[in-house]
Formats: structure tokens, C-alpha cells, sequence
């Protein structure tokens, strides 16, 4: 059995957010920190997200993300990576990937460890090679210990490695070409992400979206693009390889100008154990009351099923009516 909404589209990506908590302040996600964090017995424990995910996958998921606010502020988070990688059996319906989004301040000390707890793969955020744009955009002073952090990834084996970077007008669309030399240089996927009007300062304005377009032209100057001829089915990517033959990817996220809401395969847990079926959605769908509640395995499975028919046909950014979601990214699960 696989999930499906009520559009058809398969449902085989989850996103688990294990906090809220960063310990990094991107203007354009959570620039003035958290509002006053919910109670510890509001979010789910390990167990729960055991518990959940187990669910998930006898359900069809086969690729769980573990993301946050900053996921390796978890301290139990190893303990967490190595209870789903039990759900890699050989069963039809079986977890495939397990993968991490960070913002690598603390990987030089612990991707061994995640290693070791079955981890597969890291995407790490790094939004600038320059020292003063990185601090002027995350609030924090620490791009040498983020470069430590991918090369700890590497040596670890967490790859492949791709990194995530927001390009925004006047603070970074200048250094795509360096990013993409930096692809080139460290063998790693290198992924541009439009600027989300999902922003705790709502400060996002269309006028600083860097456009899909835009980046591909900006590397293309400089190192000439091949279109990758894979199948993108439910990427979120647009994928690029250099033409003169060097290693590393370029892949391209562009969800404000080229929307890609018709191929969507994803759902997402929040911290505090609330589904989201869309990353813009505005209504949230409270699966920890229902497992808290004493709910058997089969309406819990109900449960989710009727949640997942009620996930939105695409998203709303290009509407005049559109209303940005009352939680940033950092409380969705980026
Ligand atoms: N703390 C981890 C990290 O830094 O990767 C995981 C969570 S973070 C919310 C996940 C991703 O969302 C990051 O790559 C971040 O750059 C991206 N993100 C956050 N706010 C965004 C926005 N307004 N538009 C586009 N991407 C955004």
C-alpha cells in the first residue's frame, strides 16, 4: 500500500523536524530567535518518533529527512538515527534513505557518530564562502567551522554531500559561480534554493528572489551546464553536470519561479508532532494528540489518511490572496 492524496501523487517523503531550537539566526528564516520555546512534553520523544515512523514507512515511505530548527541541538539524535535505520529491512515496504539537513556547526565533532548510527547522507546549509556575508546572513561567525564540518561529512562518508545555499538579492547572488567552483573543487552537489517567503522577520519581498533562471545563467558564464537526463520525478531539484567533465552537481530549487507542486511526494512532522502537508500550508493536523490519545494502530493509520487527502493541490506563493504561513521554517522542517 502506498499513500496517496486525493490528487493522485504518491506520498513517499517525510521530513522530521526534532526541534525547534537553532543555534544560528538567518535573517531569512528565524533572524530574532525563537518565541518562547513550547513545553518539552509538548514535542515528541524518540520513542514517538519511533513509534510514527515506523507507521510511515509500513505506509511507503522510504525516505525520511531529519531536519529542524537545528536537528543536532537533539542530544538523542543519534539514538534517533540508529531506531529508523531498524527500518531498513527487506521488506517491500521499507525506509531506502536517511538523510540529515544541518547547519554543520557541529558535524567536525560528531559526523563519525552519525556515521556509526547508520546515517546515510548530510545536506549542510553554507550561504556564503565570505566570511562577513556568512555572519551578516546566519547572525553567527562561524563559516571555517561549517567548511570543517563538510569535510568532517566527507571523511565520515555521509555522502553524497549536497549543500544547500539561499541565494538573495544584495547578499550573496554574486557568489554563485564561486559555489559552483566550490562544487567543482570539493566533489559535492551544490543546490540553490530560492528565497521562501517563510521568514520570522517577513521580510521576504519578491524583489530579492534570485530567480532559477538567473542562477543557471550566473554559472553558466563561467562553467558551461549539461542538463542531467534523469528522470526529476519528485525532486525538488532541477539537476545540472559540468560540461567540460568535472567532478561535483549543480541542482537548482526553484519553488517561487518554477513551481514543482504537481510531482510533490512530500509531507512533513513538525517537532511538536503536527503534520504538514505543504510547506505553505496554514492549518496544521495534530498527530501527537491522536497517538497520545491511546488511538489503536489502525485509526492512527486512519488518521493519516484522511490527513494526507487533504493535502493542498500546490502551493499559493504567486496568488494575490497568498497568506505566508504563521510558522518559519525553522518551526516547519526546512
Ligand atoms: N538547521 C538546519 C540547516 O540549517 O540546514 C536545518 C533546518 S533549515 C530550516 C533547512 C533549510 O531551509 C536550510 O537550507 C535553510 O537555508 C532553508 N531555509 C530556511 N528559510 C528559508 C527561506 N525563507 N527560503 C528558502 N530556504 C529557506
Amino acid at each position: 500500500m502506498v499513500l496517496r492524496d486525493s490528487y493522485g501523487r504518491a506520498i513517499r517523503d517525510l521530513r522530521v523536524s526534532l526541534t525547534d531550537r537553532c543555534n544560528f539566526r538567518c535573517f531569512y528564516c528565524l533572524p530574532h530567535g525563537e518565541p518562547p520555546i513550547a513545553p518539552k512534553e509538548q514535542m515528541l520523544s524518540y520513542e514517538e518518533i519511533e513509534y510514527i515512523s515506523e507507521i510511515f514507512v509500513s505506509l511507503g515511505i522510504e525516505k525520511i529527512r531529519l531536519t529542524g530548527g537545528e536537528p543536532m541541538l537533539r542530544r538523542d539524535i543519534e539514538t534517533i538515527i540508529k531506531k529508523l535505520t531498524r527500518f531498513k529491512t527487506s521488506d517491500p515496504h521499507r525506509l531506502v534513505d536517511l538523510a540529515l539537513t544541518t547547519n554543520g556547526y557541529f558535524l567536525p565533532e560528531r559526523a563519525h557518530a552519525l556515521k556509526e548510527a547508520g546515517l546515510d547522507r548530510v545536506t549542510i546549509s553554507l550561504d556564503s564562502l565570505k566570511r562577513d556575508v556568512f555572519k551578516r546572513m546566519t547572525g553567527v561567525d562561524v563559516l571555517d567551522k561549517v567548511l570543517a564540518g563538510i569535510a568532517a561529512a566527507k571523511n565520515a562518508g555521509l555522502e553524497p554531500i549536497k549543500i544547500n545555499a539561499v541565494i538573495v538579492r544584495g547578499h550573496n547572488e554574486d557568489e554563485v559561480a564561486d559555489f559552483a567552483a566550490f562544487a567543482r573543487e570539493h566533489d559535492v552537489k551544490m543546490r540553490f534554493i530560492e528565497f521562501m517567503p517563510l521568514d520570522s522577520g517577513h521580510e521576504w519581498s519578491r524583489a530579492d528572489v534570485v530567480s532559477g533562471k538567473e542562477i543557471r545563467e550566473r554559472i553558466n558564464e563561467r562553467f558551461p551546464l549539461v542538463k542531467l537526463a534523469v528522470n526529476r520525478g519528485s525532486e525538488t531539484s532541477s539537476r545540472y553536470r559540468f560540461a567540460d567533465g568535472a567532478p561535483g552537481e549543480i541542482g537548482i530549487i526553484a519553488p517561487v519561479t518554477e513551481p514543482f507542486c504537481g510531482a510533490c511526494s512530500r509531507i512533513r512532522l513538525t517537532a511538536d508532532g503536527q503534520i504538514r502537508t505543504c510547506l505553505f500550508s496554514t492549518v496544521e493536523h495534530s498527530l501527537r494528540d491522536v497517538v497520545r490519545s491511546g488511538s489503536t494502530r489502525v485509526e492512527i493509520v486512519e488518521y493519516i489518511e484522511s490527513v494526507i487527502m487533504k493535502k493542498e493541490p500546490r502551493h499559493f506563493i504567486n496568488d494575490p490572496g497568498f497568506v505566508t504561513p504563521s510558522r518559519t521554517m525553522s518551526f516547519i522542517g526546512g
